[in-house]
């Protein structure tokens, strides 16, 4: 196990959390503490393109979690109520011989597969083609259905494609004005903060759109402290100010856009003071956030989770692409629109066939042609792909209602991370099978059955996509631990048990990767002319890229948009509130996030021992005035309730948060889940669950 647990001296590798994409050397070395030598290791930046050399603390200490001590070694099987460890032969067949008495019973429809954005593409390709055509089921989805869905959709809608910054990072020094609506980069994606550091030294005006005064909102010129859920109300309200004071691009409007005028139309209906009260801000202030971007010649609009994670988020983000837009700050130099995608492979992990309604290339699973070339691609007749199934909230609640009895998870942790946990829970207690493949012990792993251990960031090789759309290939290095093995390499060993070995014969992740190119050549996520040996030899290669002698697309729509008429489209969104009604039962307004120590449902970040000393246990951040109203003292135990369920945290009284509302971070399951009381409501059109309001009533528990 020691010996597994240590790396060689100088690797290289790719920090895991976040969609930058950090490349970094690990250096190996030993230190003697009382006498005993133990081995120390240490990470430092390597420049490439996105992070130019820089890494976070996460990045700094992403090595740790990959050499812990509970990393999983061998297979488990449940005996006797426990997991035990089994061989791969034991644990391979149990899972394929349940799901074929599963198919001959019930059919495709009931075995779910639930995969993970953090997955890499070959894996994300891997689990969308297994779903088809290994078990042939229509039900698949992935976390980051909970992610950026909203944006994706958005995009997809507005400028017919969904590539997360349809700049370059490179742009955001040459903004003028700079929006960040809903994203705390200085914790989530630090080592981008230097772009808008050097942005505002080049003279930008940056406005931060947040209910909590950030770190990120520390850099800003204006921060805007919107109440939770009014972010469409927002950009509507700048959209009037600007169109009121002439300070949209008429010229752009004309020749490349449509739309405006049902535009035009709506806003002159709009109630302006209205709209300021709705957002629980002055008037003044959208006034100058909208001047601020209309009167600057270039201009980005950043949306992140605080936007997108309410049930109007895919309306919110089109009201803020309405800004971009109208004034004409997209196609060129540093101007665009762009989500700050959130896990690590959020981009690339929702283009290749891993979500409910997608085949590779975002190609769509109800459309003929799409169908026919994807099928040609995987040689078997269109027919046999199965239809579109349901988001991945939706999955959960055809568990909990019985109607798929078999789930298989790859990557992801559903007890923490959906809303409504406990529902949730209850669902996956009542399966004939939960099979889970991850590199340790999660909360959902503990309730499988079935567990397979994986190789980490250090041991498997495959691309992954970052948040401008730059794919970047992580090489494996160094060799598995124990019995861990690659997760395309499970998928592959359970779809020969199932008698489809000529469909998955594959000898390595490249060998994937060529067939995904294949797969999505022709698709808007082209990747035909990507091959492993340009991103060796480049460093890093935008998308679209359809033939292996173009370089690749770095600002996107430079003369047109990818829809059918090649013009953006402008969109009419209604101005209400998406925050789940407060009353005197459930008064304040609870939303979510991240920390700057911690990765998702911190399955990873809190196993190094680095960033658990920063945050070790979770935690409610609340105004003074409004802990003082509820008798909470700083850093005591408080049970936080909302009509879903209950959770407990330790306080933390701040002034940097509005009255109403109060923020708890996602990393941590159990009785700290915030999920327990977050909303399962889903956006009409992305199906992204509101997650980031619920009305929810707070009490100290007087335990410390
Ligand atoms: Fe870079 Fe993100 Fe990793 Fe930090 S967490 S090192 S910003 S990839």
């Amino acid at each position: 196990l020691e010996t597994a647990m240590h790396v060689p001296e100088g690797i290289d590798t790719q920090c895991p959390f976040c969609s930058v994409q950090c490349k970094m050397t690990v250096h190996a070395g030993e230190e003697t503490l009382a006498g005993v030598v133990r081995a120390v290791h240490r990470a430092e930046g390597k420049p490439n393109a996105a992070s130019q050399g820089r890494l976070c603390v996460k990045g700094m200490n992403a090595h740790q979690h990959a050499l812990h001590a509970e990393r999983l070694l061998r297979p488990l099987m449940r005996k006797a109520g426990r997991l035990v460890p089994v061989t791969w032969k034991e644990a391979l067949d149990a899972v394929a011989d349940s799901f074929s008495s599963t198919l001959s019973a019930q059919g495709p429809d009931a075995i779910g597969i639930y995969g993970g954005g953090s997955l890499t593409n070959e894996t994300a390709y891997l689990l969308g083609k297994f779903a088809r055509v290994a078990v042939g089921t229509r039900y698949i989805d992935y976390n980051g259905r909970f992610c950026m869905s909203a944006a994706a959709s958005a995009s997809s809608k507005v400028f017919g494609i969904d590539r997360g910054l349809t700049c370059r990072l490179a742009d955001i020094p040459l903004a003028q004005c700079i929006v960040l609506a809903g994203t705390n980069i200085a914790e989530c994606q630090p080592t981008l903060m230097p772009y808008f550091h050097q942005a505002k030294e080049n003279g930008a005006y940056i406005i931060v759109i947040d209910p909590r005064a950030t770190p990120t909102a520390a850099i800003a010129d204006l921060h805007v402290q919107i109440r939770p859920g009014t972010d469409a109300t927002l950009a509507n309200a700048m959209m009037k100010v600007m169109v009121d004071e002439g300070l949209v691009n008429e010229d752009f409007i004309r020749k490349r856009t449509n739309g405006y005028e049902q535009l035009l139309t709506h806003l002159n209906r709009m109630d302006f003071s209205e709209s300021a009260a709705r957002c629980g801000i002055e008037p003044e202030v959208i006034r100058q956030a909208a001047r601020a971007f209309g009167t600057v010649d270039t201009g980005i609009v950043f949306t992140a989770r605080g936007v997108e994670q309410h049930t109007d988020g895919h309306m919110a983000v089109r009201a803020f692409m309405n800004l971009v837009l109208a004034t004409g700050k997209i196609g060129r130099e540093g101007c665009g629109y762009g989500t700050i995608t959130g896990q690590g492979n959020g981009q690339g992990g929702r283009e290749h066939g891993q979500k409910a309604d997608q085949l590779p290339g975002y190609r769509s699973i109800e459309n003929k042609a799409d169908r026919d070339y994807v099928a040609s691609v995987w040689g078997i007749k269109p027919n046999r792909l199965p239809g579109k199934g349901v988001s991945a909230y939706e999955m959960m609640e055809l568990v909990h209602q019985g109607e798929i009895q078999t789930l298989f998870v790859m990557g992801s942790n559903p007890v923490v991370s959906s809303p409504n946990a406990r529902m949730v829970e209850e669902g996956l207690k009542k399966l004939n099978l939960l099979v889970v493949a991850d590199m340790f012990l999660t909360e959902t792993a503990q309730m499988a059955d079935i567990v397979l251990p994986v190789t980490s960031h250090l041991e498997n090789t495959g691309t992954m996509t970052n948040l401008e759309g730059r794919v970047l290939l992580r090489e494996a290095a160094r060799s598995a631990p124990g019995e861990a093995r690659d997760d395309w390499r499970i998928l592959c060993q359970i779809a020969v048990r199932l008698d489809k070995v000529g469909y998955f014969t594959y000898k390595d992740a490249e060998h994937i990767f060529e067939e995904l190119r294949l797969a999505s050549r022709g698709g808007l996520a082209d990747y035909y002319g990507i091959t492993y040996t340009r991103l060796r030899h480049e460093g890093g290669v935008y998308w679209p890229c359809p033939s292996p002698d173009e370089a690749g697309t770095d600002v996107m729509f430079r003369e047109s948009f990818a829809l059918p008429h090649q013009k953006g489209v402008f969109t009419v969104v209604e101005s209400r509130s998406a925050g789940e009604h407060t009353s005197e039962d459930y008064p304040l307004v609870l939303t979510n996030g991240r920390v700057l120590a911690h990765y998702l449902t911190g399955v990873q970040t809190r196993r190094s021992s680095s960033l658990t000393a920063r945050e070790i246990e979770n935690f409610v951040e609340i105004h003074p005035r409004t802990a003082q109203r509820w008798h909470i003292r700083d850093g005591e135990w408080v049970e936080i309730t909302s009509p879903r369920g209950s959770f407990t945290v330790r306080s933390r009284i701040k002034p940097h948060i509005r009255e109403d509302t109060i923020f708890v971070p996602m990393h941590w399951g159990g009785v700290q889940n915030v999920n327990r009381a977050t909303r399962p409501d889903l956006d009409p059109f992305c199906r992204m669950p509101g997650f980031k309001t619920a009305a929810v009533r707070i009490r100290p528990l007087h335990l410390s």
